[in-house]
Formats: C-alpha cells, sequence, structure tokens
C-alpha cells in the first residue's frame, strides 16, 4: 500500500469548483499584487485569529524577517532562538547581522525551553523567537514573563502552527508582540506559491509592518525607511480565503489520525508511555504528545506533523520507503551545528536535548485525507522493523 507523506491533490479537488472560481476572478480584475483581495483576506484572518491587525506577505522567511526590522532589530543585536527548529527561524536572524543565540528544547514538545531562554539573557539581547513547532504551542506565559522582566520583544514563529489555540484559547501568534505564519504549500493551510502573514495587536508595530513591506516608503516614492518587497500576490489571498473556513476541520482530521496511531502503537506493545525523553527499551517508540490537551480548546495541537523517535532511525526510514511509505527528517541537523553558523563558536554536545531530537525523530504521514488503512499499515510495518531488530 502507497503511503504518500501529503497528498495535496484531494483537497484540492474537494474545493475545485471554488478555488478555479477565485483564481479566475483574480485572473479577470488584473489586480495581482496587494489590492482589494489581499485587503479582504487580511480582514478574514483578523477576525478568525481575533487579532487587531494582519498583513499578508511574500512568506513565511519574509514574515519573520520583516518582524524583526519591525521591531528595530541592528548588527550586533543578540536574538535568542531554538537550536531545533526550520531554517528560517535563524536564518532571519543572521540576515540583520544581528546574532542568533542558540538555546536548548524541551524535549516532550520540542520547543523551546523557557528556562534556557532566561538562562542566555545578556546584556545585548533584544528578543526572542518562540517557534510552536509540529503546531503545538509554546509554553508562552513563561515566555512572556521572562520577556516582560528583561525588556524584551517576543516574535512568534508560528509557520507551522496557524489555527493552534494556547492553553487559554487564544491563538498563537496573538500572545507575542508580532505573529508570524507561513502559507507555503505543504504547510497546514498552504497556497499556491509563496505567502505568509503577519499580525500584531499593537497598532504602532503594525504601522511599522505596512510600511516595511512597501519598501519603507509611506508614500509611494517617498522613503523614510528601507525596507523591502515583501507583498503577497492576490492570487494567493484568494486561495487563502477560500482554504480558511476549513482549516478547523482539517485540524480536527489531523488530530484524529494521530489519536488513531497512538492507539495503534500503544495497542501493539511497542509504545513508551507518551513524552518521555529516554528510550528505556531499545524496542520502543516515543509518542508525541499534546501537553495542553483539553476539552475546552478545540485546536491545543494541529498536528502539522506527528513525530515518532526510534532508535535505528534511519534504518526504519530504509524500510518504510521499502515498503512505499514516505516520511521525513524535520530537522536532521541543529543550527548549532550547521556550517553557515560555524562562526558562532558552538559544538556537538552543546545541546543534547536538540541533538537527541534531530538523531531519532522521524515524520510520518499525518495529512487529513489519510485512511484508517494507510495508518494501520504503516504502525503494523514498523512494529516488522522493531521485531527484525531487536
Ligand atoms: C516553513 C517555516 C518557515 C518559513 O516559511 P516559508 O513560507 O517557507 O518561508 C519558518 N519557520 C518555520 C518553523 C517553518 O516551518
Amino acid at each position: 500500500m502507497r503511503v504518500p507523506l501529503l497528498d495535496l491533490k484531494p483537497q484540492y479537488l474537494s474545493l475545485k469548483n471554488e478555488l478555479d472560481e477565485a483564481i479566475i476572478k483574480v485572473a479577470e480584475s488584473q489586480y495581482f499584487i496587494l489590492g482589494p483581495e489581499v485587503d479582504s483576506m487580511e480582514k478574514v484572518f483578523c477576525e478568525y485569529l481575533n487579532c487587531k491587525h494582519a498583513l499578508g506577505v511574500s512568506s513565511g522567511t519574509d514574515a519573520l524577517l520583516i518582524a524583526l526590522m519591525a521591531i528595530g532589530i541592528k548588527p550586533g543585536d543578540e536574538v535568542i532562538v531554538p537550536t531545533f527548529s526550520f531554517f528560517a527561524t535563524a536564518g532571519v536572524v543572521s540576515r540583520l547581522n544581528a546574532t542568533p543565540v542558540f538555546v536548548d528544547i524541551n524535549p516532550v514538545t520540542f520547543n523551546i525551553d523557557p528556562k534556557e531562554f532566561e538562562k542566555n539573557i545578556t546584556a545585548k539581547t533584544k528578543a526572542v523567537i518562540p517557534v510552536h513547532l509540529y503546531g503545538q504551542s509554546c509554553e508562552m506565559d513563561e515566555i512572556i514573563k521572562i520577556a516582560k522582566e528583561n525588556g524584551l520583544k517576543v516574535i512568534e514563529d508560528g509557520a507551522q502552527a496557524i489555527g493552534v489555540q494556547y492553553k487559554d484559547g487564544r491563538h498563537v501568534g496573538t500572545i507575542g508582540d508580532i505573529g508570524c505564519f507561513s502559507f507555503f504549500p505543504s504547510k497546514n493551510l498552504g497556497g499556491y506559491g509563496d505567502g505568509g502573514l503577519v499580525i500584531s495587536n499593537d497598532d504602532k508595530l503594525a504601522e511599522r509592518l505596512r510600511i516595511l513591506r512597501v519598501h519603507g516608503g509611506e508614500s509611494k516614492y517617498y522613503h523614510k525607511t528601507i525596507g523591502g518587497n515583501f507583498r503577497l500576490d492576490a492570487i494567493q489571498a484568494a486561495v487563502l480565503k477560500v482554504k480558511l473556513p476549513y482549516l478547523d476541520n482539517w485540524s480536527k482530521q489531523r488530530r484524529e489520525n494521530a489519536e488513531t496511531y497512538n492507539k495503534l502503537f500503544m495497542s501493539s506493545g511497542l509504545a513508551e508511555e507518551t513524552g518521555k525523553t529516554n528510550f528505556d527499551k531499545r524496542n520502543s517508540v516515543l509518542l508525541p504528545k499534546a501537553i495542553y490537551k483539553s476539552n475546552e480548546i478545540k485546536n491545543y495541537h494541529i498536528y502539522n506533523q506527528y513525530i515518532i523517535r526510534v532508535e535505528k532511525r534511519d534504518e526504519l526510514r530504509q524500510y518504510l520507503a521499502k515498503n512505499e511509505i514516505s516520511t521525513e527528517i524535520y530537522y536532521p541537523v541543529p543550527f548549532h551545528m550547521q556550517e553557515c553558523f560555524a562562526n558562532l563558536g558552538y559544538k556537538r554536545g552543546d545541546f543534547p536535548l536538540s541533538e537527541m531530537s534531530a538523531e531519532t525523530s522521524i515524520a510520518l504521514p499525518i495529512y487529513p485525507e489519510l485512511s484508517k488503512e494507510q495508518i494501520e499499515f504503516v504502525v503494523r510495518t514498523i512494529k516488522d522493523f522493531i521485531q527484525k531488530q531487536f
């Protein structure tokens, strides 16, 4: 049975008429960049996320970059980021000639450890970027408290977490100073090209973001500051507006798939109790854990990725591939071990929990339209592999 990591076709087919119509409408309007379609998309997202300002931008990476520019990050400033995330989280800091300061993660959630964040604050620190990795919120109360005590700005990287609610029901992205989202096609809410969103409840920051998005020009051709081309195009806005009303249901289906995996792993006798950090038995599978699980809050975890940890991860991955099951490694190399950051002076061993996660985690297919039979096949195949190994 073939099980792809992600198959976007069924989603497209289920909304084909609506999507085609929306795209054709943009073609007919001949209004391609920003404009009325982007304005109305921003309003819809403000309502959904319950925030004051939302601005469509060119990508999730640019959302992070423009956010750092808006809070005035300058050469020599330090910005604290988890060492375990997608490259953009750290790359944007370096692009402004500021210094990314890496810290370790909480191995249960894979998210930044607030205590490690606090320990690494110096006189040069200006901001922190908590990443809501794999679709689960960071420990925001703790992070906001530490940031406030130290006069730091909080830029939330919600690229994998649009629609995720924190334990009190607030949407991630609305808790810090600026929230950033990505609409890369493979994210939970994907456009038909690159796209992103920055949100804020702060009027002044929102105004700065608006100006920076169009080369820093308050009025056309007059520039007080230097911005960039961070504009979203109208086709992306139109597609995203069609898709947004379905997002919560897709998240629900992902959560149900995760629960199916969890149950099957537990009943297979292979799974360790969720959330443990060490392998007690070599023949075990560590399951992901939703720490804010609650009946009142719907989207406590939206499973952008379903990540298990196993020994002999690379061998398992090959075995699954031979059985037509696609998987991915998010992420094989933490920032502190990346060649491009060698000048920062970190070494292997500095962040053991991130290193362990990089070596043992594997993403299984979790997309909404996955069938129960496919999930059963994945678990059965993993069980076969483990029984052969140990
Ligand atoms: C995808 C992603 C980004 C970047 O988004 P793009 O739209 O691809 O530029 C940033 N941070 C994280 C955590 C991501 O997963």
